[in-house]
């Protein structure tokens, strides 16, 4: 009998590293080469167009209808030079990853032939056929079609021979189908909020921008192996397998020697995403045999968002041509460290000040102090949305799982900075300020050291910690859209800091200095936002109960974190911010359990599925060579003998029985809990009758069968076994 798994092993084995040949040019030279960048944009376009343009992309200026027709014939231009023949709309549905229709620059001239064209208008906006794209409803309530425009904050690129083009997607009445259109609302909330509270330092801010470094963990596995796999192939993770006797526990594999199929792959991966003008800059082993990280300079939010959609394209892409299959599930293998994406977040000033870097002078402290305390309020105000933006059926797996951040929102601040927080808390106030001395203004607002910028005292385990200038959140999956986190981060923090401006400015119009005011409030808010401050181990116990004590979102069920969308507070903050209405936020609901659902039941399938055509057989086939094995030693050796002879292989015939009979009873608990589930009309009720019956059955079902592999003979077992899959590259 021919093993799908051995041919699979023997394949994965003889494959060669694939040369990549180094490009002649410095990265420095070939950085954007396929990005209508600035240069290009010089380079194509006549002056004034590039100058509205350019005050369109900078300042939000208006895009008059009159330069699209321009540009587009620019972008046209540069796209021929490239031997590009086909445009895209390139947007970002409620479906995790990206969405394109390609079309080639040709229209009918009227006359029965053809002319190449790319108008302003098809550069600015288009109608895809996305019906089948989920809109919770939106598109049938309210009209329709959706359409794409085109996002020109975000430079258009070429994959291949397809100029691709960044857009929102919205509906006809205005509503957001996708992550970007939200997206742009929330970053323009928190730079008119944040710019205001920077006046009373600075009158000069005209604009505060949000920034965002990710860092991408991923795994990779053979793509011969994968293929005998089709748990992987069907749900992005191992539904069974029994751990490898070794995995994780010598940490040998992090920050060790890449190795060498899987360096071409990075190399590979690295050149076109700098081409694309993604700028790669670190690569690593991670903990996990065979899981790797990528992490690029932070950008501006709305491109680092796009920029990490490419990337998790390009890997695919890329690992395919390598004999790869890139995992981006949070949790492929059971007992291994799952995969994330750590946002560094910051925001910074269009004068140049990271507004979450510690300043040189005390009021630049002030300053600091203020965005650092308004941070965490708005985290603390929002901290079950939070969650809510990062949750998913397969990031579950990941959070409050015991190894990755707890499924509680906290923030870790460091010694300095706690002792600073405490410090403006705990001192007289007119110790602290004091505008009647003999200098005018003194603030006692200490400097912090350099020394924290160099990340010392780290606390792996928070998920929302301070690291010296910026917040890194480290509990998004490593295959959400990074939007949905900083769509809600940066509203929650927008509100915040309008709030807090409402409440300086009105004691300012009460006669109070100003310096004082904001020391008052700051003051207010250190106290205020203090449950959310957590610098212990987020991993522990004790945590979970002090959490809850403070009022924290403890919520582990995926279905119930959801509904933190559609909370008093969270719909007035998205209505108050511009960022979303009602009826936006239920539609995305919907579309969220939804999707909850569509992922358990197709798990619950490959489950049954798996159990009855590879499991099984396969463990009663083993079972019947033992049983004539037995039979065998009875001939020879007599009834009393050969049974006593026999006895170990008696006793794995009646284990394989049991175990195998309670597959089947679990296999068809699982199809009846299914049955039950599937005819609940509401996707709440649904979704929470999938997370609270029906995935519970699958890890009974998974307990039995990797108790199987252990018994059954190697040679017998078809699917590819965990040590296989993790360290053959
Ligand atoms: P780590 O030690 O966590 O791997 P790195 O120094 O590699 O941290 O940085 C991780 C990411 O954080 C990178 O994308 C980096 O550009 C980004 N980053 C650094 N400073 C900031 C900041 N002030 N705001 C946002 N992102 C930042
Ligand atoms: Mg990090």
């Amino acid at each position: 009998m021919t093993n799908l798994r051995f041919e699979a092993v023997a394949e994965a084995s003889r494959k060669k590293p694939l040369e990549v040949a180094t490009p002649a040019e410095r990265p420095s030279e070939f950085f954007g080469k396929k990005v209508f960048n600035r240069q290009k944009m010089y380079k194509y376009l006549p002056a004034d167009i590039y100058a509205k343009l350019v005050d369109v992309i900078d300042n939000g200026a208006r895009l008059d209808r009159s330069i699209a027709n321009e540009v587009a014939k620019g972008m046209k231009q540069w796209a021929d030079d490239n031997e590009v023949t086909h445009y895209t709309h390139w947007f970002q549905p409620l479906t995790e990853g990206t969405a394109e229709k390609h079309d080639a620059f040709i229209e009918h001239d009227g006359k029965g032939g053809m002319i190449e064209e790319f108008s302003g208008k098809l550069l600015a906006q288009q109608e895809p056929d996305a019906s089948s794209f989920p809109s919770g409803g939106i598109r049938n309530t309210f009209e329709a079609r959706g359409y794409s425009a085109w996002d020109p904050t975000s430079p258009v690129f070429i994959m291949d021979d397809t100029l691709c083009i960044p857009t929102i997607f919205i509906s006809y009445t205005g509503e957001a189908l996708d992550y970007k259109a939200p997206l742009l609302r929330a970053l323009r909330a928190v730079s008119t909020a944040a710019s205001e509270v920077c006046h009373y330092f600075d009158p000069e801010v005209k604009k505060v921008t949000s920034n965002l470094g990710w860092e991408q963990e991923y795994f990779l596995v053979d793509e011969n192996l994968y293929a005998a796999r089709p748990d992987l192939m069907l749900t992005g993770r191992t539904l069974m397998g029994h751990d490898s006797a070794k995995n994780q526990q010598m940490d040998d594999h992090y920050f060790g020697t890449i190795p060498e199929r899987v360096q071409n792959f990075m190399k590979d991966l690295e050149i076109q995403a700098l081409e694309l003008g993604i700028p790669c800059k670190t690569r690593h082993n991670e903990v996990a045999p065979n899981q790797f990280e990528l992490a690029p300079i932070f950008e501006e939010t709305n491109l680092a968002v796009d920029h990490n959609m490419l990337l998790m394209s390009l890997m695919k892409k890329i690992a395919h041509k390598h004999g790869f299959r890139v995992l981006l599930h949070e949790k492929p293998f059971d007992g291994i460290n799952g995969s994330g994406k750590h946002n560094n977040w910051s925001l910074s000033t269009d004068t140049g000040v990271l507004l979450h870097g510690p300043g040189k002078t005390p009021i630049d402290n002030l300053r600091f102090v203020v965005f650092i305390v308004e941070t965490l309020v708005g985290v603390y105000r929002h901290n079950g949305l939070l969650k809510a933006s990062i949750m998913s059926a397969t990031n579950a797996h990941r959070l409050g799982a015991n190894e990755a951040p707890p499924a509680i929102i906290s923030s870790f601040l460091g010694k300095q900075l706690s002792d600073l927080l405490e410090h403006i808390e705990k001192s007289d106030k007119k110790d602290l300020f004091d505008v009647a001395g003999k200098k005018g203004v003194k603030l006692d607002i200490p400097e912090i050291p350099e020394i924290i910028i160099d990340n010392t005292d780290r606390n792996r385990t928070s998920p929302f910690a301070f690291t010296g200038n910026r917040f890194e959140f480290r509990a998004v999956g490593s295959e959400a859209n990074c939007a949905s986190a900083m769509i809600v981060l940066n509203t929650a923090v927008a509100e915040a800091l309008t709030d807090f401006k409402k409440r300086v400015d009105a004691l300012i119009a009460k006669g109070e200095d100003k310096i004082a005011a904001i020391i008052d409030i700051v003051r207010e808010d250190i106290v205020a936002s203090k449950p959310i401050h957590f610098d212990g181990n987020g991993y522990s116990d004790e945590w979970v109960v002090e959490a809850a004590k403070r009022g924290l979102d403890c919520e582990k069920s995926c279905p119930v974190i959801f509904e933190r969308y559609l909370d008093k507070d969270s719909i007035k903050m998205f209505e108050d911010m511009n960022v979303m209405q009602e009826n936006e936020l239920e539609a995305r609901n919907e579309v969220k359990w939804e999707t909850y659902t569509k992922k358990i039941q197709i798990e619950a399938r490959v489950m049954g599925d798996l159990s009855m055509n590879h499991i099984i057989p396969v463990a009663t086939h083993y079972q019947s060579q033992l049983a004539k094995n037995v039979e065998n030693m009875i001939t020879i050796f007599g009834k009393e003998k050969g049974t006593t002879l026999s006895s170990r292989n008696m006793k794995i015939i009646e284990e394989i029985a049991t175990r195998t009979k309670k597959i089947e009873a679990g296999v068809e608990d699982l199809v009846n809990a299914r049955k039950v589930a599937n005819k609940i009309e509401s996707e709440y009720d649904k979704a929470i009758a999938y997370h609270d019956t029906v995935e519970p059955k699958m890890e009974e079902i998974r307990y039995e069968i990797d108790k199987l592999e252990l018994v059954v003979a190697d040679e017998l077992w078809t699917l590819p076994k965990y040590r296989e899959l993790l360290f053959i590259r």
